[in-house]
């Protein structure tokens, strides 16, 4: 090969997606891929921290969906491996709503907020199905109770339309990680098996971290690759596994562009907020300091003055790392299977994974692990049937020029020049309207 850092594929991410289509590419014989990871670390969205003298999750903590009549692949591999995990058991769990002063909210007020918060949900998403403006001044919650309510309802908990994949698919149980390796050891135990490593250390050049990708050059003769650092790689193929906030930002250029698309640690003493939306950014951008000084006000407002100050806190920044920005993709309820089909659908010869390709999974990490072998699978396909065609197409032009020559037999592909001109995925002449690839990359 003429260049050195030319490869049949490059992976861009090395979270769950990006290490399993590795790994089925590998076991599928396709081993000169090269992994290109921005951080340091494998794992993406996949992290545990020592805090507070244990091993916390900053990502994903459960393994959603276990139980049922398939079983699902993570929990599999979380069994191979003894990841130990402990059972969320929500049919004995009692909730507590506290007011700001500390005072327990009686069930019944609850009960009514619970309702008013349903109701006022149908009624807007009526309207956002018949793309009419709903004035949700009237219904929208107000006092703190219907506040908590709505974030646990509508921002948190439930954020998914039932019935849900995940638990018709897998099972309604869920099991939360609490495995001092943390969850991300089942990746590296993963990468054991096509990676070379060393008392669990990837010292594979394969993969290659601290390498930000930020441009994409795609033609049809293969994929240039840039990273930060100025290096240059080249591929036949690039499967693009970075999360759905990076591609909404500007970190990746690709070129030509694409078309338009629109209490978890018992008996640890360490409490768990959840924030979204509008409150996490806020967090996100003030000093751990000032939100330690909220935290222990609104504790101190509910519990008195004298309960001790916490002595350490850990604030996760999913939005502000700009190799994720944002936690998990959330599509609207009323997004139809159309637009996920459209955002995994490949771009010449740029393959896109991850969990928010998954249609069924979207979110989770057995999204992740199955949408890497999903991409894995429609790109080896897609070599199979590109080098048949390129072998046809030999024979084809090659044919008069034998006829003449009479030096060669058709018969021996293998030895003839690769013809790049011709080199076309079949596929893309199929989407070519639907996505409206400029005629330039055929
Ligand atoms: C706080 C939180 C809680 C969660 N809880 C759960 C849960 O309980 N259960 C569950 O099933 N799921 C949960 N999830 C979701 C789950 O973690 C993800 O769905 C899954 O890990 C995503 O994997 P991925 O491979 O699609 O993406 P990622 O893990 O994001 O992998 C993408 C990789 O690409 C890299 N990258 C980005 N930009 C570049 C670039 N320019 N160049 C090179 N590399 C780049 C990133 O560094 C990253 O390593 C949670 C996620 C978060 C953040």
């Amino acid at each position: 090969m003429d260049n050195p850092n030319r490869c049949s594929v490059i992976i861009v991410g090395a979270g769950v997606s990006g290490m399993t289509a590795a790994k089925m590419l590998a076991e599928n014989g396709v081993e000169d891929v090269v992994i290109l990871e921005a951080s340091d670390r494998i794992g993406g969205r996949l992290r545990k921290e020592d805090f507070g003298g244990v091993a916390v999750e900053l990502g994903a903590g459960w393994i959603a969906g276990v139980g049922g009549k398939q079983s699902n692949p993570v929990w599999d591999l979380a069994r191979q491996h003894n990841l130990r995990t402990c059972f969320s058991d929500y049919s004995n769990a009692r909730y507590n709503i506290y007011d700001n002063n500390g005072k327990i909210f009686p069930s019944c007020i609850a009960a009514d907020s619970y309702k008013k918060a349903v109701d006022a949900a149908i009624q807007k998403l009526r309207y956002e199905q018949a793309n009419q403006d709903y004035d949700d001044t009237s219904s929208a919650p107000k006092t703190p109770i219907e506040l908590a309510i709505d974030f646990i309802l509508h921002d948190f908990e439930m954020a998914e339309v039932e019935p849900i994949s995940t638990f018709v698919d897998f099972g309604e149980r869920e099991f939360l990680v609490a495995d001092e390796r943390g969850y991300e050891s089942l990746l590296y135990k993963m990468a054991e098996s096509f990676l070379f490593t060393s008392e669990g250390e990837i010292l594979d050049d394969r993969l290659k971290v601290n390498k930000v990708v930020r441009e994409l050059h795609h033609s049809r003769n293969g994929v240039v690759v840039r990273t930060e650092d100025g290096s240059v790689y080249e591929a036949d193929y690039v499967i693009l596994s970075v999360s759905i906030g990076v591609l909404q930002s500007r970190l990746i250029k690709i070129l030509p562009t694409l078309p338009n698309m629109e209490n978890a640690y018992p008996g640890c003493n360490i409490l768990v907020v959840t924030l979204t939306n509008g409150e996490s950014k806020r967090i996100e951008a003030q000093s751990d300091q000032d939100t330690l000084k909220e935290a222990m006000q609104v504790l101190r407002n509910m519990f008195g003055p004298d309960i001790p100050d916490a002595t350490d806190i850990l604030v996760p920044r999913w939005w502000n790392n700009r190799f994720q920005r944002g936690s998990y993709s959330n599509y609207p309820i009323y997004v139809n299977n159309q637009l996920v089909h459209d955002i995994k659908c490949p771009v010449g010869r740029i393959f896109f994974t991850g969990e928010h390709t998954s249609e069924k999974f979207n979110g989770y990490v057995h999204g992740a692990y199955l949408s890497g072998i999903e991409t894995s699978n429609a790109l080896l396909e897609e070599m199979r049937t590109g080098k048949k065609r390129r072998s046809e197409n030999q024979t084809f032009l090659l044919e008069p020029l034998l006829a003449l020559t009479g030096s060669l037999t058709s018969s021996q592909p293998e030895s003839r020049p690769s013809l790049h001109t011709i080199d076309i995925p079949q596929q893309l002449f199929l989407q070519a309207t639907k996505i409206r690839l400029p005629e330039a990359i055929l």
